[in-house]
């Protein structure tokens, strides 16, 4: 009996298989997402659809084959004045194929893939151009690292403290949306680009945006931007959503303990940038034991930082308005899994939430999120300073004062006058007491 019905089954799908097959596949429409190396064409296409992506010379054209397809509208043309195309046209070809060619502008490698529903969109065909000339010269991003901090601060020899921003989602990945439909990729962009703003006006910092524009990065990718540019700090911001609409506050992540082990381990186990240096420490030519105690030595300070700028943050975010959670929560996101940056995610409100959504969508709400963020990196940095930044090397000493000690005998400790300290600290008189806190300028 089941064999029968099982065959009734089969037979009916292989019908309707047939049926799809007749009619044509549609593509309905293109995106573009532009990245600073690559372009990503997204056609919505209404099933995964058979098809060839290849290049021809003189003139320079991207072809991309459908097979039994058809377009239902006129295909956008790129944005104007774009780096590696000048022109999209289409044919049909053997009464039932589709042919789309794109007149190119650059030397580019394409490769394509099917994307799943999801998120709003259908099934949709992939096409990303990576710029040949871009990628090549991309490879020495270090070189460009270091020239960005030397630009910024020349004075004492001392760097910059570099604080990597991730805004998260981007491109054909929207992140959650709000009832009214706003994206949280683009108010967590905004976000984004104000706490940056916020970063580069400081003396001794400078911010380097992970993704600088409407295009999605891979997650392991973003945390290698922030490698490259060497960065001190990792920042990932994003906006939550929840099936109950009621739900509202911000969030601040850590790495959770079982993401960061797993995560280790893989590293060790495949080698990968195994060039990289974690904690100073080369582990191409150290054993897999040393290197695993590496690992671990590099990983707990990591932790232990991602932990105090975390707790700063939310503390800051408590100051504007409504915490989701009082205190820093732990989970397995990707983007945090650096093993020598500390790193933390910040869920600035839920979006689902009708206030929430209005609140991520005000410019002025989102300065104050951008200032929380910013507040808490900067109290973090200025207790803990990584050695030989401008900020270490300008940041006050505090001294408290014991019985016997005079005010004179204080400066001249630290090497500097009495003036200076009785200035800093706006003393009427050179009397201290025993137990004041002194702060002492640099000399
Ligand atoms: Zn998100």
């Amino acid at each position: 009996m089941f064999k029968f019905l099982k065959l009734i089954i089969a037979c009916l799908l292989l019908t309707l298989a047939l049926t799809a097959q007749a009619e044509l596949v549609r593509v309905d429409s293109l995106r573009y997402w532009t990245a600073p190396n690559h372009t990503r064409m997204v056609f919505d296409v209404t099933t995964p659809v058979v098809h060839q992506v290849f290049l021809l010379k003189n003139p320079s054209r991207l072809v991309i084959d459908f097979k039994q397809a058809k377009l239902s509208k006129v295909l956008p043309q790129p944005p104007k004045n774009h780096t590696l195309f000048s022109r999209v046209r289409s044919a049909v070809r053997h009464k039932v194929d589709l042919r789309v060619v794109v007149d190119l502008k650059a030397d580019v490698t394409p490769k394509s893939f099917a994307l799943s529903p999801s998120k709003g969109y259908g099934n949709r065909l992939v096409v990303d151009l990576y710029n040949k000339a871009i990628s090549r010269a991309g490879t020495n991003k270090k070189s460009t690292a270091t020239s960005n901090r030397v630009t910024k601060t020349v004075k004492n020899n001392a760097r910059d403290i570099i604080i990597a921003i991730d805004a998260g989602h981007g491109g054909e990945d929207p992140g959650a949306h709000g009832p009214k439909g706003t994206q949280e990729k683009k108010v967590v962009f905004s976000i984004a680009k104000k706490l940056a703003g916020l970063i580069n006006k400081k003396p001794g910092m400078k911010a380097v945006m992970v993704r600088k524009g409407d295009y999605y990065i891979k997650l392991r990718k973003r945390m290698q931007i922030a490698r490259a540019a060497k960065a001190d700090l990792f920042v990932s911001i994003h906006a939550d959503a929840f099936k109950n609409s009621k739900v509202k506050g911000a969030s601040v992540f850590t790495l959770s303990n079982r993401g960061a082990s797993s995560e280790a381990a893989r590293w060790l186990a495949k080698h990968e940038n195994s060039a990289d240096l974690v904690g100073g420490v080369s582990l191409t030519d150290k054993g897999d034991i040393l290197a695993t105690v590496l690992m671990d030595l590099s990983q707990t300070a990591t932790k232990e930082a991602s932990r105090k700028v975390a707790g700063k943050v939310l503390k800051n975010f408590k100051s504007i308005g409504n915490l989701h959670k009082g205190h820093v929560q732990k989970a397995g996101f990707m983007v945090l899994k650096s093993p020598d940056i500390p790193s933390i995610l910040v869920e600035t409100a839920f979006i689902s939430n009708p206030t929430e959504e209005r609140k991520l969508k005000s410019t002025r709400h989102q300065s104050k999120m951008a200032k929380a963020i910013y507040k808490g990196i900067v109290n973090y940095f200025n207790q803990y300073a990584p050695e030989g930044t401008y900020i270490a090397l300008n940041a006050s000493q505090k001294h408290i004062v014991s019985r016997g000690e005079t005010l004179s005998g204080v400066a001249h400790h630290y090497g500097v006058t009495m003036r200076s300290i009785k200035l800093v600290n706006k003393l009427a008189s050179s009397q201290v007491k025993v137990g004041q806190v002194l702060e002492i300028p640099r000399g």
